[in-house]
Parts: structure tokens; C-alpha cells; sequence
């Protein structure tokens, strides 16, 4: 769009080839491929992440159920064998009928005490709560450190199998305690016998978890009590707070077991899968934040747009590259035929290209057979319009309009009037046809002699006009004499003998009126013609 743009500015107000606000065929085409490129590349990136998306997420939610229900699964079964065990020594001390502090009591409370290994301490109490023996580790009556009186006193009012709620304990840990109740043959209570156990150690739930509480997902879990408080959470300055509301432990409340995407007390969305455990009537929960998924998608994304992107920019430069060579050959014909529209008179016609294009090829072809159709017909137009048919020089019309340029130029400039001798008498003798052939003849040999800057017409009848721009009179005179020479010299077809009288006028020496030109030629060409014709007058 580069060429004929300062010719438009020029040759046209009527805005027929104004552009502003056009888009190019190049522009269009380049903005329709990287367009459809960087659509294609968005669309592809978001469809492959939001369906990742969701099969991560499935497999998250199930993994932290399936991770959930395992640690229930055995948190389950460790309490229903910790509480066989408790009925089965209760069974032991019933037998006994009395409650008190014997080597028996002791190897029982021991043999308790080492049976499973999950106790920090175990003792037996009468009914009346107090401790009758008590065995840690070894030590035989301790000091009884874990056991809280509240707690024992619950146990106590159960008389039947009983498991507290989490409580803190005098080392600030987390401890339940777990009791049976003990009844002889006849039905009396004696007491209870029971447990500590130390929620956090190694024993218990290091081996319900494993040794990472935060596995390398970031996925961890957690422990709900029976009334929805945090009876374990690897943030341990989380314990004992109420998490009633959260979704998943209204479920655990309710004794159901399950998985779901949720945003959880502190405002983050996680990814959850929870288990009821019957024996505890506690819940366990296993959860991923979904930021982490969501970081982990990115970094996937990342690495897929770098393998992509090679490919990609490699595709969208052959395609660019495609559309542009597909555009050129529409531009330049564009430009090519408002270059034509600009300038009908202009000759030049450039050379035809093929184009691999089919339909740009024909196009081509045919607008250049149009325009130079047009061309063609557009110099004939201007052929009859301003040349004399019979001898070919400029007629009357072109003639005028010459001259009136001429004496709007201000230039100088001589007017030779040129009529043939006595030409009625050839068309006499010889025939009209044979006067048409002197007129050809002559209209020739002056249009050979004149200079490439004149101009010869055929003024009406036998008369020439012939415009010499830029000459003096001695000028204008040898000139004169030299195309009544070359005439009379010139032998024509016919042999016919052919003399000229010529009258001339030189402007701006004594006119610059075309009229007073005319007429001052018109005299010096009669005085010619009197004083015998065949010569020149200026
Ligand atoms: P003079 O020397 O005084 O000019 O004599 P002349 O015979 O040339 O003068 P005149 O003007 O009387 O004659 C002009 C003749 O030119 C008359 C006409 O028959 C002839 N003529 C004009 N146009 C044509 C033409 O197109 N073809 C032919 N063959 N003759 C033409
Ligand atoms: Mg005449
Ligand atoms: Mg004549």
C-alpha cells in the first residue's frame, strides 16, 4: 500500500482511494493467524488444566479417603482390642472378689501394662475411687501423674466399659483414659481398672500416621473428638479447639464417613476425605489445600508450554509467512490498478507475474488484459478526438487546445499558417485521391523535418499549421524556408510537383494573442501567395 499513495492525495478529493481506517489484506491476514494461534495455544492450555484439574482432584479426594478410612480402619481396631483386653484382666480381678494391693494386683497391672505397649500408665481404683495400684514403665505405684481426678470420677460413675474424651493432662498432652469396670460373681462393684494413654506418642498414633504428619503432597490429618474438637493436629497449639462447623466433622458428627471439595474455619478450600471410627466415636480427616494442587498444575503448565511453545512459534511463523505471500499478489494488483485509475494515460503497463496462487493468477491476467483493453480503447478515444484521420497530424481541436495552453504558458513561440500552391488544380488533373495522397505526402515530410519539440496539425482543407515553441524570427524564418524546401524537394508517389506558401508570426515579438498571431500569419501568408507563391513571409 506503500506506492501511488502521495498520486491518491493529489489527483483525488472525491475519497474514492482514501484508506484511513481500512485494514490491509497483510495486516488482516498476519492478525487472523496470530489471533488464531494464540486462541488455539489458550483454549488447548485451559481445556488440558481444567481437565487435569478435575482428575487430580478425584485423586486427591479419594487418596485422603482411602487415607482416612485406613487410619480409622486401625485406630478402630486398636481401641476394640484395647478394650477386650481391659474386660478380659476385669475378669481377672473379679475373680480376686477383693480389691487390694497384692503381688497379684501388681503382675496383673503389669501384665497389662506390657500387653499391648499404647498405656503410659494403667491402675486399678476401688469403688470408692481410690488408687489401689498403678504401674508405668517399670515403676510399681507411681505417682499416678496422668491420672486426672475429674476423669476418674467419670470412669468411676460409667460402671461400665468407658473411654474419656481427650484431655490435657498435667504435662500438657493430650491423654484418654480408658476403664472397666470390675463386678464379682454376685454382681458387686468393686472398682475399675484402666488406662492412660498418651494421644501423641509414638505408640498410639505414630502408628495410626506413620513418621511424616505432613506427607510431601502436603496432604495431613487430623483427629476430631465426639463433640468436634481437635483432639490431634500436627499444629499442635490447634488441639482441643471446637471445629464443629466444618463441614466434613458435621458429617463425622453424624457418624458419616465420606470426601468433598471444602473451604474450611480459616477460609482455605481443601481437599478432604474423613472416616468415622466407631470405637472412639471420633473422626479422621485427611486433607490437601487445593493451592497446593493448583501450584503443582502451574508447574505442570509451565512445562508443557515450553515444550509446545518451539512447535508452536515455528507453526505460526510458516503460517504468517503463508498468509503474506497469499496477500502480495491482491496488494500489488491493488496498487497496480489505482495506479491505472490514477493515470489512464500512462503507457506503461507492468509485466504480468504468475502467481502459484490459481485464483490470484487469473485475477491477475484478466485485470491486466482489462486495463491494457482499456488503455488501448482509451488511446484510440483520444486518437479520433484529436488527429486528423487522413494525414494523422493533430486536427483543429487538439491544435486550439494547444495553443491556448501556449499563450497561457507565457512561453515564446512562432506560428507558421502553410497552404499548398494551387492544390484545387491537382485535385483537377489528378483526382481527389490522388490530392488525399499529396496531403499524406506533405503532412509527412513536415512532421520529418520539424524538430521533436514542434508541432504540426492539419489546420482544414490543404492549409498546415505547424508551432515552433521557443524561436526568434531568424529562427522562425530558416526553419520555414527549410520545410518549403524539403516539401518541394520531396518527391511524392505520384510525381506530383508540390510548393508551399508559409506566413508566420513570432509571440511574444508581436503579439501574445492567439488572434493577433493568426491574423498577422493570415496576412504574411496572402502577401506569399501575391507575390507568387512558393515562398515564405514572416
Ligand atoms: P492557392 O494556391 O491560391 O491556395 O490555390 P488553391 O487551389 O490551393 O486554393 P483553393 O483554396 O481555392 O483550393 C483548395 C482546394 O483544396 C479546394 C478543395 O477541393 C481542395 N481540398 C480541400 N480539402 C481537400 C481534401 O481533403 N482532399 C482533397 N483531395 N482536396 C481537398
Ligand atoms: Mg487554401
Ligand atoms: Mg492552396
Amino acid at each position: 500500500m506503500r506506492t501511488a499513495t502521495g498520486d491518491r492525495k493529489k489527483g483525488h478529493e472525491d475519497g474514492l482511494f482514501k484508506t484511513k481506517g481500512r485494514v490491509s489484506l497483510r495486516a488482516l491476514f498476519s492478525g487472523l493467524v496470530i489471533l488464531t494461534f494464540l486462541m488455539t495455544l489458550v483454549i488447548t492450555l485451559f481445556a488440558s488444566y481444567r481437565s487435569e484439574q478435575r482428575l487430580l482432584e478425584d485423586r486427591t479426594l479419594e487418596a485422603n479417603f482411602r487415607e482416612s478410612e485406613r487410619v480409622g480402619h486401625a485406630m478402630n481396631l486398636l481401641f476394640v482390642s484395647i478394650g477386650k483386653s481391659l474386660s478380659a484382666f476385669a475378669g481377672e480381678f473379679a475373680e480376686m472378689a477383693v480389691l487390694r494391693a497384692s503381688t497379684r494386683t501388681q503382675d496383673e497391672l503389669r501384665l497389662l501394662y506390657d500387653s499391648g505397649g499404647y498405656f503410659a500408665e494403667v491402675f486399678a481404683a476401688g469403688a470408692d475411687g481410690k488408687l489401689i495400684a498403678t504401674y508405668e514403665g517399670g515403676k510399681q505405684g507411681g505417682k499416678a501423674m496422668d491420672i486426672d481426678a475429674a476423669v476418674m470420677n467419670e470412669a468411676l460413675g460409667a460402671k461400665l466399659q468407658f473411654q474419656s474424651q481427650p484431655y490435657r493432662d498435667v504435662h500438657g498432652g493430650v491423654a484418654i483414659m480408658i476403664t472397666e469396670p470390675i463386678f464379682t460373681e454376685k454382681g458387686i462393684y468393686l472398682g475399675i481398672i484402666g488406662g492412660v494413654l498418651h494421644l501423641e506418642s509414638p505408640n498410639v498414633l505414630g502408628g495410626l500416621f506413620g513418621e511424616n504428619q505432613i506427607d510431601a503432597s502436603g496432604s495431613y490429618a487430623y483427629i476430631v473428638d465426639a463433640k468436634g474438637k481437635l483432639a490431634y493436629h500436627p499444629d499442635k497449639s490447634r488441639t482441643g479447639q471446637d471445629v464443629a462447623d466444618n463441614p466434613a466433622v458435621m458429617h463425622l458428627l453424624r457418624g458419616e464417613s465420606g470426601k468433598q471439595k471444602l473451604i474450611n474455619s480459616q477460609g482455605d478450600m481443601y481437599l478432604v476425605g474423613y472416616t468415622y471410627v466407631p470405637a472412639t466415636r471420633w473422626g479422621i480427616v485427611a486433607q490437601t489445600p487445593t493451592s497446593l494442587i493448583t501450584a503443582q498444575q502451574l508447574e505442570q503448565m509451565r512445562g508443557t508450554l515450553l515444550v509446545v511453545l518451539g512447535p508452536f512459534l515455528i507453526l505460526a511463523a510458516s503460517a504468517l509467512f503463508l498468509a503474506r505471500r497469499l496477500a502480495a499478489p491482491f496488494v500489488s494488483l491493488a496498487d497496480f490498478v489505482v495506479r491505472a485509475a490514477d493515470r489512464p494515460q500512462d503507457e506503461a503497463m507492468p509485466s504480468v507475474r504468475r502467481h502459484w496462487n490459481r485464483e490470484a493468477d487469473l485475477l491477475n491476467r484478466a485485470v491486466m488484459r482489462t486495463v491494457r483493453e482499456m488503455k488501448r480503447q482509451n488511446r484510440d478515444l483520444n486518437d479520433f478526438a484529436l488527429k486528423d484521420p487522413l494525414t494523422g497530424l493533430l486536427n483543429r481541436r487538439a491544435l486550439d487546445e494547444v495553443l491556448e495552453k501556449m499563450e497561457g504558458d507565457n512561453r515564446p513561440f512562432a506560428l507558421l499558417l502553410i497552404d499548398i500552391d494551387r492544390f484545387k488544380s491537382v485535385n483537377d488533373r489528378h483526382g481527389h485521391s490522388a490530392g488525399d495522397e499529396v496531403l499524406r505526402s506533405v503532412a509527412r515530410t513536415l512532421e520529418e523535418t520539424v524538430g521533436n519539440r514542434d508541432l504540426c496539425g492539419r489546420y482544414g482543407g490543404e492549409e498546415f499549421i505547424v508551432l515552433l515553441p521557443g524561436r526568434n524570427l531568424p529562427e522562425t524564418y530558416e526553419m520555414a524556408e527549410r520545410l518549403r524546401l524539403a516539401v518541394a524537394a520531396h518527391e511524392n508517389a505520384l510525381r506530383i510537383p508540390v510548393t508551399l506558401s508559409i506566413g508566420g508570426a513570432i509571440s511574444p515579438m508581436q503579439s501574445t494573442r492567439i488572434d493577433d498571431l493568426f491574423e498577422l500569419a493570415d496576412r504574411a501568408l496572402y502577401r506569399a501567395k501575391e507575390s507568387g507563391r512558393n515562398r515564405v513571409v514572416v
